[in-house]
């Protein structure tokens, strides 16, 4: 992705009818959400998508979990209350090991969880933006190039016939964790130190605690699972690496071994492993391009930040977007937004972090102790807290 030499097609390259408000690029979660936002105010924008189809139903999906400042977005954008009717509620969440409780939390109503597969909320938000009157969404353009003249922006890709350019006050990077945008705008891509390997699937509930998300404190490392609509349940486990042979089998075995509970592998979905890791990118805009959900930052899928945060990255951007087009656009107009989010990220970054560490394999006194701090956190006066920040009302 290069920013230079590319010949400006004339018929979009003054203001006029051909020049949108904004382009964005990238129709993950995080874009088609900008999209609708955008949509909402009025202001004309073009979604740019390289993927010709959206992901066919009972493909797996990354996210599951909506936390409280991610379902206000989603309210926003238009789709709020399909979200809510379609989502399960996770109404508590249960600390064990070694088959002892350690602690338990029940969420405040305003601070439950709300599980629904990524793609299910994708196709609600693209199925929105499709009867947007202002925003079209463009899918089959891999955005190539952008040129930032100063006074707009002019965004450059190609489609199955050839390149496509398109003009905007401004341009967004939604282009995901290997963002070309961000490598663009020349932003560092700042690793944090914290990485482990997981394997997650996805089967049918068996537990008997269809809204209880639960955390398995093994020695051998943690097992966490979470309820998903339809009677399903997603667990995900820290492994030292990833197994030569990934089948639902060996997901199946590590789960009964450290947990005893055993689940329907012909009822499970494929199994997939990732290994976590955390960057934030530094600057997140530039200019009169600006950097959302994971294009600005990795977060670790543990405890479920990503999407949410790239949400929360989008109605922050919005509001400056909607300010500055309407003030005709100052030099500096990301200059708070570029503060503010990276400060998000961090916090983010830091709490996965914890999260990561308190599921990493112990023995002897490092389990005793981590085992007392669950039981401190677990106390009533801490409990909110915890609560909080588990389910990011910190945003
Ligand atoms: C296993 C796992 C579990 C997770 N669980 C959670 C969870 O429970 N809660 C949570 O909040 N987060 C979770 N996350 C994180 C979440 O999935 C991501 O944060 C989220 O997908 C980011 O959305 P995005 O739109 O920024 O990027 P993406 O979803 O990656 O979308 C980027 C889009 O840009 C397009 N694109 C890329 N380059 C170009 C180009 N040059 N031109 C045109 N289009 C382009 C891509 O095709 C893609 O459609 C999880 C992640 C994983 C891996």
């Amino acid at each position: 992705m290069t920013d230079e030499p590319v010949a400006e097609p004339a018929a979009e390259s003054a203001a006029g009818p051909a020049m949108h408000d904004v382009a964005v690029v990238g129709a993950g979660a995080v874009g088609l959400l900008l999209g609708c936002l955008l949509a909402r105010r009025g202001l004309r924008a073009i979604v740019l998508e390289r993927r010709p189809e959206p992901a066919p139903p009972g493909t797996s999906s990354r996210a599951i979990g909506i936390h409280p400042p991610g379902l206000r977005a989603l309210a926003a954008a238009g789709v709020g209350d399909e979200v809510r009717r379609r989502a399960v509620v996770i109404r508590d969440g249960r600390v064990t090991c070694d088959g002892r409780t350690l602690g338990s939390l029940r969420f405040p109503k305003s601070g439950r969880v709300h599980s629904l597969p990524q793609r299910e909320v994708e196709a609600l938000l693209e199925e929105r933006l499709g009867s947007a009157r202002t925003v079209t969404l463009r899918r089959g353009v891999e955005v190539v190039a952008i040129s930032d003249r100063g006074t707009h922006v002019v965004v450059h890709g190609t489609d199955g016939d050839g390149p496509v350019a398109v003009a905007a006050r401004y341009a967004v990077g939604a282009d995901g964790v290997r963002s070309g945008i961000r490598e663009l705008i020349g932003a560092d891509w700042r690793p944090h130190r914290d990485r482990a390997t997981y394997v997650m699937c996805d089967t049918r509930d068996d537990t008997g605690a269809p809204e209880t998300a639960l955390l398995h404190f093994e020695s051998a490392g943690v097992v966490e699972s979470f309820p998903m609509p339809g009677g399903r349940r997603r667990w995900v486990a820290r492994v030292r690496r990833e197994p030569p042979e990934l089948d639902v089998a060996a997901v199946a075995t590590v789960v009964e071994a450290r947990t005893g509970a055993s689940f329907d592998a012909d009822a499970a979905s494929a199994p997939t492993a990732f290994e976590a890791a955390q960057h934030i990118a530094h600057p997140v805009a530039a200019g009169r391009i600006a950097l959302v959900g994971d294009a600005a930052h990795e977060i670790s899928p543990i405890g479920g930040q990503g999407m949410n945060l790239g949400w929360s990255d989008a109605v922050h951007l919005d509001r400056e977007l909607a300010g500055a087009i309407a003030a005709a656009g100052p030099i500096d107009v990301f200059a708070a937004y570029d503060r503010a989010r990276r400060a998000a990220a961090h916090r983010a970054v830091r709490q996965a972090a914890f999260n990561m560490r308190m599921g990493a394999p112990a023995t002897g006194i490092r389990l005793r102790t981590r085992n007392a701090a669950v039981r401190v956190l677990g106390l009533p006066g801490f409990r909110r807290v915890l609560a909080r920040a588990f389910t990011m009302q910190w945003l």
